[in-house]
């Protein structure tokens, strides 16, 4: 057995263990602050804590677990990270610049079982859901990347969207982001924070019920039942008439503001008439309502191809027109393969044909 990241733990999970280990409860303040404001790589070269808790560190615990195999640039200064886990399975982590601040986009499982027609990580499948201290040690990863830069950057925004679903793994999810957002370490504010679902009601519910100002992306892509489900098979089991009201739900509850993606493939769902009924769809939430037209970025071996760019502004006009906010999202990174899943599957591939060669 592996030992786990001690970055899977929340401030209090530390806290018990310890107080439960024997030590004192001070030390966890200690411990959180060496691993996210000091942010040291070691549990040893956390100075000031007693030698009887750092054994106990050593014995139950390991730091990084991630190991970094492929860093690209791109010219926009988007870095795209690959990192391998102890198991051999590859991930991915984004790190965009905005004017707004340094945003990452993180991977929460490794493949994806929900399985969109569009999407390079559907097509890998769901190997296994990653643990809390993988995606918080994703963050950690980046952030000790600028660190050694010394140019005294900070992630300062998360958007949960890398391969995987973020519901389907709720629970880790869900600790990573209480983890990431306390206040005595990296303080990264749920407001800074979007996790993006492809449509579990179930766990919008609840998610709604957190409490949380984290805020929500719907991958809705398709405004009828029809075309969703030709392009996203959960809305086999969360159509439009159970996906809307979660929706209403979640919007009264938080009356946090909500973004709506949408994938643009061409000649699929990017005609006026599906403009017009997604403004319909959303015409009695849309003052709490953005919605955010994504290019597609194509995959191999998949049938669909990005909108034309004609098609792109007649669809975001005819939702403003409707009194819809919405933009078109600015591509970062494209070449990098920095889309959803791009370079892991690419890797993927490298390693199958090399196996190919060797037998
Ligand atoms: N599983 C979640 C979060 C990860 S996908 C979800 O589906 O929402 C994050 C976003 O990237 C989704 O909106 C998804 O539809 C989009 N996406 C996936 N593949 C893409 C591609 N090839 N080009 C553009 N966006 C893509
Ligand atoms: Fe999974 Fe999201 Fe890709 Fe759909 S778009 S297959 S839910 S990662």
């Amino acid at each position: 057995m592996h030992k786990q990241s001690i970055y899977g733990l929340t401030y209090d999970q530390l806290k018990d263990w310890l107080v439960e280990s024997g030590q004192k409860r001070f030390r966890a303040d200690q411990v959180w602050d060496w691993l996210y404001r000091k942010r040291v790589k070691s549990f040893s070269n956390m100075k000031n804590v007693n030698k009887d808790t750092i054994d106990l560190l050593e014995e139950n615990y390991v730091i990084q677990t991630l190991s970094e195999t492929v860093k690209q640039e791109s010219k926009d200064g988007t870095i795209k990270f690959l990192f391998e886990l102890q198991d051999g399975n590859h991930i991915e982590t984004v790190l965009m610049r905005f004017d707004y601040g340094l945003s990452v986009c993180v991977t929460t499982q490794v493949g994806c079982n929900i399985g969109c027609s569009f999407c390079a990580s559907g097509i890998l499948r769901k190997n296994r859901d990653l643990t809390s201290g993988e995606i918080v040690e994703q963050i950690m990863n980046v952030q000790h990347h600028l660190d050694d830069q010394e140019k005294d950057e900070r992630v300062s925004h998360i958007v949960v969207m890398g391969i995987g679903e973020p519901f389907d793994n709720y629970d880790n999810t869900l600790d990573f982001l209480r983890i990431v957002n306390d206040q005595k370490g990296l303080s990264i504010g749920a407001r800074h924070i979007t996790v993006s679902t492809s449509g579990l009601a179930d766990k919008i519910y609840e998610f709604a019920d957190e409490n949380l100002q984290v805020n929500l992306a719907l991958s809705i892509h398709a405004p009828n039942n029809e075309l969703r489900t030709k392009i996203m098979k959960i809305n086999r089991a969360y159509p439009l008439e159970k996906l809307m009201p979660a929706i209403d739900y979640y919007l009264e509850k938080t009356n946090r503001r909500i973004t709506f993606e949408y994938i643009l493939l061409d000649d699929v769902n990017d005609h006026v008439e599906e403009a017009k009924q997604l403004a319909e769809l959303l015409k009695d939430k849309r003052h709490l309502s953005y919605v955010n037209l994504i290019p597609y970025n194509p995959v191999a071996d998949h049938p669909y191809e990005r909108s034309r760019k004609q098609n792109i502004l007649n669809f975001y006009e005819t939702l403003l027109e409707n009194n819809i906010n919405c933009g078109v999202r600015v591509e970062q990174g494209s070449d990098i393969d920095a889309a959803c899943g791009q370079l892991r599957s690419k890797q993927i591939e490298k390693a199958k044909k090399k196996k190919v060669n060797a037998s």
